[in-house]
Order: structure tokens, then C-alpha cells, then sequence
């Protein structure tokens, strides 16, 4: 007998209190911000859903290996210990410890990447298209069409065009791509897994060429479970077998220990190219520290090591996407329009088509985001024209599509926690065409979404 109720596979260990707060109060602590959510204290939030990224909880396993933690500088056995754990997972020859994955990155690009260099991807992370971009190389999106449409109901919306891949390698040039990359889950195309197949073909065409291919992996472990619940021949797989088996089709990765991991903080670059390891190595000691902690304490890595053990059960990963899909199917049954088919880690809201009579350039998603805060007290992210609408020549333009993301933090809330979710947002649904407009009253040189100040219209 399958149980509609998704019990949580742990009980709760230590607890922090949320502070209830009223209409009347979240309306003036949102105007005494500028109506800017990052600017919230997050005491004055019920339900955080801004971010999966270090936010979830630790097991007492983890808190019992805190306390195990090493804090030499060269050596530490908890280096040994992090380590072992992720070559448990992922055996490149080398692991390069880092504070996290956009430190990873900037490691890694600027060793491979500079002017004149092209790397393609599923779709870049935004602090890994910063980072390329940086170098002064240029990132390029690469996912299939469907992987574009909101509504397409593909299971495998996260997977590469391998077909645009090979000829964008062949009208490129080989020597101008120092490698391919790949994002598992694919974030910014709303936590949409990639196939096994997938990877395999891309792998194929990367050999091919002898072009090294890279894994942004933070989410591996979400990734791969969709692979045993979606993909044929995978049912009865193990999910270590399937992340091994993902690891082997690529050279190296990047990894943020913040997601998947369990941590919350850590981050990791591995490869088997020893060459570039060495040069990597002697970047980490300029910016990161001794390679055998990185930016983090010895306690960190320890914390880590047990995280990677306890994300790949079973238990864990098949209530962590059905409690996901939970809130993304209840909105959509009560005709809230969200990204489908529900990615691992949030429920993306269609704000364009949730408040049609609000226009691109008065940002949709940032109201929708400041009404689900004023009326209950959830906090979600605005990602569209707010985020990506201010182009490097100074012009604004509507982003692509007007979302707003609630990301489910790990291990953090209940399903009632979620159910209270559910109901605000069904009394947002009720008073959606009273909505109004924002503009921006102040507003900083870059990454606007941030740090800027709007007022109702
Ligand atoms: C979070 C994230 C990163 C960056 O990691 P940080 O730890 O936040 O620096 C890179 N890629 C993806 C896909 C991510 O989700």
C-alpha cells in the first residue's frame, strides 16, 4: 500500500522558532525595505522559499561530525575523510576543496577560459556565465527547444541539443572550446533533470573532438533519481550506480556543497587532467587556501562527507521530489499556471500569465512576490524582467519569462508548512486582479534585483 501522505524520512532533532507576524505588519516591514525581498530581515519571514542554496538542515550526524572536525592547516584527517567521500561518488584523481561552487568556477575559468575561448552548456548558472564572462570567454545555452517552453511537458527538459552541439563545435572551431559543460539539475531552466542518454551523447561528441567535459553537479543526487524514476532500463537502479555512472562520462566538475551536499557552505572542483589540477591547485592557494582544506574548516569537509553518504538514499531523494511536485501539483490543480513538469528543488510560478493585466516593464513576478509576502509571510524570488531586464547598453527589455521561484530548502519544512503554502497562495489566486504594478525608484550599476528600490503603482 503506497500512502498519499508523504511523511518526512526523519523526525525532528533541534528546532528554530518561526515569529508569526500579521498582515498589518509584513505590509509596513515590506514598504520600509522599498519593497525589495533580499532586504527583509528574514526573522520578519514565515516560510523562507527565496533559496535551496545552504539553507537546509543539518542531520545529527553531520552536527556529531562538526564536532569530529580537524583543524590542521596541512593534512587533516578530515581532508582525508571529505575526500574519500567524494571519490566515493565521483573518483577523479584530483579534488580541489573550495568556500563554494562560484569559487570553483572562477578557479576554473580563469585556468581554461580567457579571450576568444567559447563554452557551451546545457544552460550556464548565472555565477558560472559571470565567471566566463570574467575571463573574458563567452558562455553559450545549448538546451533543447523544450526545455525553453514553460508548458512542455518533457522529462527531460534540462538535456542538450546534441545536434546544435557538433555543429556549433564544428563552425567553432575546437581549438576555441576548452571544454563542454553541464548542468545537473539544470537550474536556471527550472531544476529540469538531464538523461543519462543525454549525457552519454554529449560525452560521445566531447571525446570525439577531444574536447574536456565538465559537470556543474550541485544538484546530482535530484538529477539522478529522475533518471531511475523517468528513464527506461533505470527502475532498479541504485542511485550511487547512476551518479557513478554520471561521473564517468565526464573529466572533471564543478560543485557547489550547498545544494545536493547537505552543507551549508562548501564547494568542490575535481578533474583527472593533472596539468590542470596543478594549475588550479596554485590558484586555490592565492584565493582559497592550503589544498587540503580550501576555503573551508576542517569541520565543514567533515559535515560534508556524512552529507554525501545520506543525499543518495532513497528515502531521502523520493521524498524530497515528491514533496516538491506537492506544492507545484496542488498550485496547478487550483489553476495557478507553473513551470512543468515540477523541477527538484521549487515550483516556478508563471507570473506573466498568473497577473495578465500587469505589463513585462511593471514587473509581474515582483509583485506576485511582494503579495505572497504580504499575505502570508512566504518569501519566493522574482525571476524575470527584474533579474535580466537592464541589457549592458543602459536599455530595458522584457526578460523571457516572468517568474517567481519558491525553492524548497532541504530537510527544513513540514508538509503543513507547506500546506500553509499552498493556502496562501490559493488567497493570492483570489485577489490576483487587485494587483498592481512596481517601478524602480533606486537602482544600483549591476545585478539590480539585489539591491533596488520600487514603489507601487
Ligand atoms: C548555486 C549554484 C552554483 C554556484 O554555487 P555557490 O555555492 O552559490 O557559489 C553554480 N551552479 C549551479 C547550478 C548552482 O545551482
Amino acid at each position: 500500500m503506497e500512502f498519499k501522505t508523504i511523511i518526512e524520512p526523519f523526525k525532528i532533532h533541534s528546532v528554530a522558532p518561526i515569529a508569526m507576524t500579521t498582515e498589518v505588519q509584513r505590509e509596513q516591514y515590506i514598504k520600509s525595505v522599498g519593497f525589495n525581498l533580499f532586504s527583509l530581515h528574514s526573522d520578519d519571514v514565515l516560510i523562507d522559499l527565496l533559496t535551496d542554496s545552504g539553507t537546509g538542515a543539518m542531520s545529527r550526524n553531520q552536527w556529531a561530525a562538526i564536532q569530529h572536525g580537524d583543524e590542521s592547516y596541512a593534512g587533516s584527517p578530515s581532508w582525508l575523510i571529505f575526500e574519500a567521500a567524494v571519490k566515493n561518488l565521483f573518483p577523479y584523481e584530483h579534488v580541489i576543496p573550495t568556500h563554494q561552487g562560484r569559487a570553483a568556477e572562477k578557479i576554473l575559468f580563469t585556468a581554461i577560459g580567457g579571450s576568444g575561448k567559447v563554452i557551451p552548456s546545457n544552460t550556464h548558472f548565472d555565477t558560472t556565465r559571470a565567471n566566463i564572462e570574467y575571463s573574458k570567454a563567452e558562455a553559450v545555452d545549448l538546451v533543447i527547444p523544450e526545455g525553453r517552453d514553460p508548458s512542455s511537458l518533457h522529462p527531460f527538459k534540462g538535456n542538450m541539443d546534441v545536434v546544435e552541439l557538433e555543429k556549433f563545435i564544428n563552425e567553432t572551431g575546437v581549438a576555441h572550446i576548452p571544454a563542454v559543460m553541464m548542468t545537473i539539475t539544470n537550474n536556471s531552466g527550472g531544476g529540469q533533470p538531464v538523461s543519462l542518454a543525454n549525457l552519454k551523447a554529449v560525452s560521445a561528441i566531447c571525446k570525439k573532438y577531444g574536447i574536456p567535459f565538465f559537470l556543474d553537479a550541485c544538484r546530482f543526487a535530484e538529477n539522478a533519481w529522475f533518471i531511475r524514476e523517468r528513464e527506461e532500463g533505470q527502475s532498479e537502479r541504485d542511485v550511487i550506480e547512476i551518479v557513478r555512472e554520471i561521473a564517468s562520462l565526464a573529466d572533471g566538475m564543478t560543485m557547489s556543497a550547498k545544494k545536493d551536499p547537505l552543507g551549508n557552505i562548501g564547494g568542490w572542483l575535481a578533474m583527472n587532467d593533472e596539468a590542470l589540477a596543478s594549475v588550479c591547485r596554485n590558484l586555490l592557494i592565492l584565493t582559497e587556501g592550503f589544498p587540503t582544506y580550501g576555503g573551508l574548516a576542517g569541520r565543514d569537509l567533515e559535515a560534508l562527507a556524512v552529507g554525501l553518504t545520506e543525499v543518495v538514499s532513497h528515502d531521502y531523494l523520493r521524498y524530497r521530489i515528491r514533496s516538491t511536485a506537492y506544492l507545484g501539483n496542488a498550485l496547478a490543480e487550483m489553476g495557478i499556471p507553473v513551470v512543468q513538469p515540477i523541477g527538484g528543488h521549487a515550483v516556478y510560478i508563471d507570473a506573466k500569465a498568473f497577473l495578465p493585466h500587469i505589463p513585462p516593464l511593471q514587473y509581474p513576478g515582483q509583485s506576485l512576490a511582494i503579495e505572497l509576502y504580504k499575505v502570508g509571510g512566504v518569501r519566493g524570488c522574482e525571476i524575470g524582467t527584474v533579474m535580466f531586464g537592464r541589457k549592458p547598453d543602459g536599455s530595458e527589455v522584457p526578460a523571457a519569462m516572468e517568474l517567481v521561484r519558491l525553492a524548497i530548502p532541504r530537510r527544513t519544512y513540514t508538509q503543513s508548512h507547506i500546506d500553509y503554502v499552498i493556502e496562501v497562495c490559493a488567497e493570492v489566486a483570489n485577489r490576483a486582479s487587485q494587483f498592481r504594478g512596481y517601478k524602480i525608484v533606486k537602482e544600483p550599476a549591476a545585478l539590480r534585483h539585489f539591491t533596488s528600490q520600487f514603489a507601487p503603482l
